[in-house]
């Protein structure tokens, strides 16, 4: 199933070019005090929700996709997980062009780990990136996203893809420079995802998904997920060795060669197998 979070934060199923609402479903949440949460909500319940969403996707109306405002499928992510050099394109490509890709922060990713994204970074695909330091160059970064289904601790990797709600497309937008990943990777708008959630019974196997992201119409990456350095399976396993993945937490798995700098104006289109199309606008700067 596609599942969407549209306009002002409706619950969508999305099924053959359109949208039906399934919003009522998010009545049968549980409640619960401050205090008392540890992940995404609706994530945290799809196993039992799914078939009472599929139920309202029948009986609702169709809303032409164009007509919805896209939000980030995922509402409460307690973190953005995100791997560095996770393709040995992208790891050449930038040790090729130290003047952009600070030498100390481009080395394997076995040696570097993982880094976290700011949850408030996080934007659907119709809102779109707003610039911020206009002045730095600031690139695209296509990624598939994984996005966790419920706690997940020293999880192995012959384990790992139970643990996997759903993928969705993911944009790393990124700062050039020698500051932390952290700070230049978490701006405001700088972690796209979208366009919705495809649960992880449509996509089977997550290492072998072709994807591509055209800037203005042309074709600027293109890859697999085949290619991974650390794959889906392997990143889920090194990530919850370090910490306890909760439900809604979202894996980006890297990005390949083809990086390259956006301004204010251009249309970014991510397209990947087996979930979809994003057209995602910049804006600012
Ligand atoms: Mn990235």
């Amino acid at each position: 199933m596609k599942l969407c979070i549209f306009d002002d934060g409706r619950l969508g199923v999305v099924r053959n070019g359109a949208i039906f609402d399934a919003s009522a479903a998010l009545d049968r949440l549980p409640t619960w005090r401050y205090g008392q949460r540890t992940g995404d909500p609706l994530i945290e319940a799809l196993p039992e929700l799914l078939p009472h969403i599929s139920t309202l996707a029948d009986a609702a109306k169709p809303i032409p996709i164009e007509q919805a405002m896209l939000k980030a499928p995922v509402v409460w992510p307690g973190k953005l997980v995100a791997a560095p050099v996770n393709y040995n394109d992208h790891l050449a490509e930038a040790q090729a062009d130290p003047g952009t890709f600070a030498p100390s922060q481009v080395r394997r990713i076995h040696e570097i780990g993982l880094f976290l994204k700011a949850p408030s970074a996080l934007v659907g695909s119709s809102e779109g990136i707003m610039l911020a330091k206009p002045d730095r160059r600031t690139d695209h970064e296509v990624e598939l996203a994984v996005i966790i289904s419920k706690k997940a601790s020293h999880v192995s990797r012959d384990e790992a893809l139970d643990y996997v709600a759903g993928y969705s497309i993911g944009l790393d937008i990124t700062v050039r420079g020698g500051e932390e990943r952290s700070l230049r990777k978490s701006i405001d708008s700088y972690a796209v995802l979208g366009p919705w959630m495809v649960t992880a019974d449509e996509i089977g196997d997550p290492g072998a998904l072709a994807f591509t992201l055209q800037v203005n119409g042309e074709t600027r990456q293109r890859a697999n997920t085949r290619d991974l350095v650390i794959d889906v399976p392997g990143l889920i396993e090194m990530a919850s060795s370090w910490y306890t993945l909760q439900p809604g937490d979202v894996i980006y798995t890297g990005t390949p060669a083809g990086v390259g700098p956006i301004q204010s104006g251009d249309i970014l289109t991510a397209s990947m197998e087996r979930i979809g199309t994003m057209k995602v606008n910049v804006h600012g700067g």
